[in-house]
């Protein structure tokens, strides 16, 4: 019997009486207890009737009951859907109806707002809270610890995780075994992960960052986790001197330099701080080397893939870019339509290939024909360049794209350079619909603490800086940026708030 992904993370691990998890009341959880809470949760699977290929969803806080769920899943086949904790009823019913789970398990809070939309579609509920009490635990406790797992291959469909929805819809990727595997493996191999390492985690679990790099790879390493509810600065800044390495997305990195309290003595355990899910600013990368000591690790990757590219371990970790392809995984810069390679060192469409790369979207057929080419490569819908010493600069996506009077205008360069202005902490460069021109550049900016607006004095510098094309038609000033909770910036909240600029 097999089951790669199981194996490789959980089967091993069966009579480790090694930590797993530290958790926030200050109780830890060994290997092995985990491995039996797992066989519990996957004897109530069975229980309840799910056998290997159905769809278990669940939109619960972050527990280690959840954790135990997840490998539940690996356990017995079960297709794992995480959902992000800050979607609606509405949002709940189309992701239920569309992946036409067998089992849906919920915060008790929402339970009887949820309970209809999963018995519409035939589904059972339980719930769960973020403190590991409900309907589903309480099912569980009264389970056998022993369970054996179901065989499955390499590229049977593990997890189906849904996409941000930063630039449409939520697609659901259909990530196969092998696919979590192969990553999980090449990230800790690249990051030299180690059963002596503690990561702390303070991400979500129903995004790729946190589930698959964060708790993949301290699964394979064996390595121990400091589990927190979520981004709490003060819990986080409890945590550092305990920690080895951390994964965060940006707003992580920038909300610590904002903390007095946040020093180099802190950190003198750390070996890595990794960052991603959306650009980190070459400013924050720098701050926060100024202030630790430490240059942050940024890797660029996406809900279909899991991770493509990674800065080195030991090397230049170069600000502003998302390093080099991960081993095993090639990636091309195109001209995005026919697939044809750009000149090197030109700006072009990032596709990937390789064992990470996904089985395709669920229920959507044509729109996996449209992004995954015959040959294998992803055409990812990022815009980047591969710099002359192989570093990947992502620019954009191609969505954000602005066309201006005909000229290709890339919001990052633009951004860059309003970046650089003093009193501007950052800034977040869009298109909207302009009469003359097609689109117009439009720039928002955040004002620095203790600085005021200088928009006429930017209007000078950019004029020196950039071609007439690529200069904000206007500028705003915002308290912040609409941002996802992955961190993301979301740039088609900003487009709609000045649709109307121009007409
Ligand atoms: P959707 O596909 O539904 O519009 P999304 O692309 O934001 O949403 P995710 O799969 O969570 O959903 O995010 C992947 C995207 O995040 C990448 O395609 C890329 O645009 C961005 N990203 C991830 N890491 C980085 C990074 N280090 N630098 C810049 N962008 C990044
Ligand atoms: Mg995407």
């Amino acid at each position: 019997m097999a089951n790669p992904l199981y194996d490789a993370l959980l089967a091993s691990a069966q009579n480790d009486d090694n930590i797993f998890l530290h958790l926030p009341d200050g109780s830890t959880v060994s290997y092995a207890q985990f491995n039996k809470d797992t066989a519990k949760a996957a004897n109530l699977l069975k229980d309840i009737g799910l056998v290997a290929g159905d769809r278990l969803a669940l939109q619960v806080e972050k527990s280690q009951s959840a954790l135990s769920i997840y490998a539940a899943c690996l356990m017995s086949g079960v297709v794992f859907l995480p959902l992000n904790t800050a979607y609606t009823a509405q949002e709940i019913s189309y992701f239920l109806n569309d992946a036409t789970p067998c089992l849906f398990v919920c915060d008790p809070a929402s339970f009887k707002a949820y309970e209809p939309l999963a018995k519409a579609i035939g589904a059972e509920c339980l719930t769960l809270s973020g403190k590991g009490e409900g309907t589903f635990q309480k099912r569980v406790q009264t389970m056998g610890d022993h369970f054996v797992a179901a065989e499955r291959d390499s590229d049977d469909v593990a997890a189906l995780l849904y996409t941000s929805g930063t630039t449409g819809r939520s697609k659901g990727a259909m990530l196969t075994h092998n696919n979590l595997l192969s990553n999980a493996q090449a990230l800790c191999d690249l990051w030299r992960i180690t059963k002596d390492d503690t990561l702390l985690h303070a991400l979500p679990i129903f995004h790729a960052h946190g589930l698959f790099v964060a708790l993949n790879t301290t699964l394979l390493a064996r390595a121990k986790m400091i589990f927190l509810p979520g981004f709490s600065i003060d819990l986080v800044l409890d945590a550092l001197p305990k920690a080895s390495t951390m994964m965060g997305v940006p707003t992580f990195y920038t909300r610590l330099l904002d903390e007095p309290r946040f020093s180099a003595d802190l950190v003198s355990n750390m070996r890595l701080f990794v960052s991603g899910s959306a650009p980190l600013l070459a400013e924050t990368h720098e701050a926060f080397e100024q202030r630790t000591g430490h240059r942050i690790l940024e890797r660029y990757g996406m809900t279909e893939t899991s991770m493509n590219t990674s800065n080195p371990y030991e090397g230049e970790r170069r600000a502003g870019t998302v390093g080099f392809p991960l081993p095993g995984v090639h990636v091309r810069i195109t001209d995005g339509a026919q697939g044809a390679e750009v000149a090197e060192g030109e700006i072009g469409m990032v596709e990937v290939k390789g064992p990470n790369v996904f089985k395709g979207y669920w229920n959507m057929p044509e729109k996996t024909r449209e992004e995954l080419r015959p040959n294998g490569y992803l055409i990812t819908g990022d815009l980047g360049r591969i710099d002359e010493d192989g570093y990947l600069h992502i620019v954009g996506r191609n969505k954000d794209l602005v066309i201006s009077g005909g000229y290709n205008v890339y919001p990052k360069e633009v951004e860059l350079v309003i970046d650089k202005e003093d009193w501007v902490r950052e800034s977040a460069v869009f298109g909207v619909p302009h009469p003359d021109f097609g689109e117009a550049v439009v720039a928002v900016t955040v004002v620095e603490a203790n600085a005021s607006s200088d928009k006429e004095g930017l209007k000078t510098r950019l004029s020196g800086q950039l071609a007439n094309y690529k200069r904000p038609k206007a500028v705003f000033e915002v308290d912040e940026l609409p941002r996802n909770s992955m961190g993301k910036v979301q740039k088609n909240v900003l487009r709609n708030t000045y649709a109307d600029l121009f007409a």
